[in-house]
């Protein structure tokens, strides 16, 4: 190597290490105000958890002991008495909403997560290069699921882990950005000890505000890796008794507005097909064999 080429490669490699640090240093300084945001956020929570009323009352007891106070025994009421208890833990997910950002980049969906009146967030962002962000504890409730209802649940975002994924809802998604979500699934999966079945999308528990992920989300794809639930490749036609409404409901959706049931039962396990309202023989079939699956759980 002569020595002007090696001069040029130092050269290279300084410059690059340069820019590097530079933008690694304006993303930190980018999100440092709302970094401290977030810290003192927890850091109330924190003192909220940690505080014990000296003498509490029925309305002030953070517990379902504070319900309904009854009018009728006002004066016979003894006040509420805290005793601690020393067996507990933190409450853990049990279910992982996954969603499309429906935006151009990963710096889009950090704006709009970062900024107070969208009131949403999630708990992890996953770009289309496969990298993985976090944007909030675990254990902590992001504003992802909004209102919806899965399985008679209603407050999805007390008991869900929210991923997003860097995508518009038209592209295609790079078998990177999947292979990175297989490998966040499988990591949360196993720490918190949710059900593998239980990772749906924001459709398939807001089936008539959401559609995300979309048709050209890989479910099937998941499936082969374990995550989420799926049919088998063998189907039997459903009895002719089978009501499909009694199918959804029992895979978990809100069957309120049945229109959009089906179509969210569609959109995430017969894509391949026309999204419509209509049972074809196939369609019922998959439906009894994930309600065959579902039935006894
Ligand atoms: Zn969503």
């Amino acid at each position: 190597m002569t020595g002007c080429l090696r001069q040029y490669i130092q050269y290279f490699c300084g410059i690059t290490v340069l820019l590097v640090a530079c933008w690694s240093c304006s993303s930190k300084k980018k999100y440092a105000e709302t970094n401290l945001i977030y810290q003192r956020q927890v850091e109330q929570i924190a003192e909220e958890i940690k505080s014990i009323p000296t003498n509490p009352t029925v309305k002030k007891l953070p517990d379902s002991a504070s319900l309904l106070p009854d009018p009728r025994l006002e004066g016979q009421r003894e006040e509420a008495e805290w005793v601690g208890t020393i067996n507990f833990n933190m409450r853990r997910p049990n279910f992982i909403i996954l969603h499309h950002t429906a935006q151009d980049s990963v710096q889009q969906t950090f704006r709009t997560f970062t900024l107070a009146h969208t009131e949403a967030s999630a708990h992890y962002v996953i770009g289309k290069d496969g990298k993985i962000y976090q944007m909030l504890n675990d254990y902590l409730r992001a504003w992802h699921a909004g209102s919806g209802k899965w399985q008679g649940i209603t407050d999805l975002n007390s008991i869900s882990l929210g991923i997003e994924l860097d995508n518009n809802g038209k592209a295609p998604y790079p078998d990177v950005q999947i292979q990175s979500l297989c490998t966040l699934l499988d990591s949360l999966c196993t720490n918190y000890k949710i059900p593998r079945a239980n990772i749906i999308g924001h459709g398939d528990v807001s089936p008539s505000r959401k559609i995300d992920p979309d048709i050209n989300f890989p479910w099937r794809k998941l499936a082969e890796r374990g995550f989420g639930l799926w049919y088998d490749e063998q189907l039997f036609q459903a009895p002719p008794t089978f009501n499909p409404m009694d199918g959804l409901l029992i895979l978990g959706y809100d069957i309120k507005r049945p229109d959009a049931a089906i179509l969210a039962f569609k959109r995430h396990f017969l894509p391949e097909y026309p999204l419509d309202i209509t049972w074809t023989d196939h369609a019922l079939a998959v439906l009894y064999n994930l309600y065959l699956k579902c039935r006894d759980r």
